[in-house]
């Protein structure tokens, strides 16, 4: 089973991928987290990145399509893996498929979560994130037990230094330009679903489980 989250930044791609990952027992791969953790642990990926993420500019296709792809063709991807945060771009659609297509197989199924400008600047304010775990939190919609602390590990959470209204900004910009575009991509080939994002966390998951369950 191969799924693509698509979405705005914010939309949700994150929180719902990671439910989708523990139903179904499929690696949760977000080339966001990525980028992260190399920078966190100083490679020279990382030290490459930072720049483009610090601007909310997106990381060139080769640097991407390379780190992705090597993370895909790892052992516990054979069983299928859902995508977050990749492809952003129609030509890193199509370096996903090309690879498929040499293995004979191809993505099953993208979903797409829609989410208003409006409130993705609202959901961004209010994130934050656990720098030991991973975790997501939103201090309104999914505020953790005890305020600034993770529920799963203890760490202390944080804001993403690119989700400064500033920057998320340039990120939807880059989000309508660049991005946008691949629900015509994944649309014409048939394997595009819509959800409404702005409903609550369980409920999109409800639709999306219904979506898979179907397949
Ligand atoms: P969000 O889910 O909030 O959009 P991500 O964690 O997916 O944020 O991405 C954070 C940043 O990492 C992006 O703004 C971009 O700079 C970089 N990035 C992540 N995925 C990609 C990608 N597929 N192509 C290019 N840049 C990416
Ligand atoms: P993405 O990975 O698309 O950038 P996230 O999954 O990190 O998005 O979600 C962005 C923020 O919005 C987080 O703070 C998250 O807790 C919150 N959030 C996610 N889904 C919903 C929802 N359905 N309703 C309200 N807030 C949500
Ligand atoms: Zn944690």
């Amino acid at each position: 089973m191969k799924l693509i989250m698509l979405g705005a930044p914010g939309a949700g791609k994150g929180t719902q991928a990671k439910m989708i990952a523990e139903k179904y027992d499929i690696p949760h791969i977000s080339t966001g987290d990525l980028f992260r953790y190399n920078m966190s642990s100083g490679t020279e990926l990382g030290k490459q990145v930072k720049a483009y993420i610090d601007k909310g500019q997106l990381v060139p296709d080769d640097v991407t399509v390379a780190m992705l792809m090597d993370r895909i063709g790892q052992e516990d991807c054979r069983k299928g893996y859902v995508l977050d945060g990749f492809p952003r771009t129609i030509q890193q659609a199509e370096a996903l498929d090309d690879a498929l297509q040499k293995e004979g197989t191809a993505v099953d199924m993208v979903i797409d979560i829609e989410v208003d400008d409006q409130s993705i600047v609202e959901r961004m304010s209010g994130r934050r994130t656990c720098p030991g775990c991973g975790a997501t939190y939103h201090i309104v919609h999914n505020a953790p037990r005890e305020e600034g602390v993770c529920d799963k590990c203890g760490e202390k959470l944080v804001s993403r230094a690119d989700d400064a209204p500033e920057t998320v900004q340039n990120r939807l910009n880059v989000y309508h330009e660049q991005t946008q575009p691949l629900i015509s991509y994944y649309n014409e080939q048939g394997i595009l679903k819509e959800i409404d994002g702005t409903m609550k966390m369980d409920a999109v998951f409800g639709q999306i489980t219904a979506f898979i369950d179907a397949m």
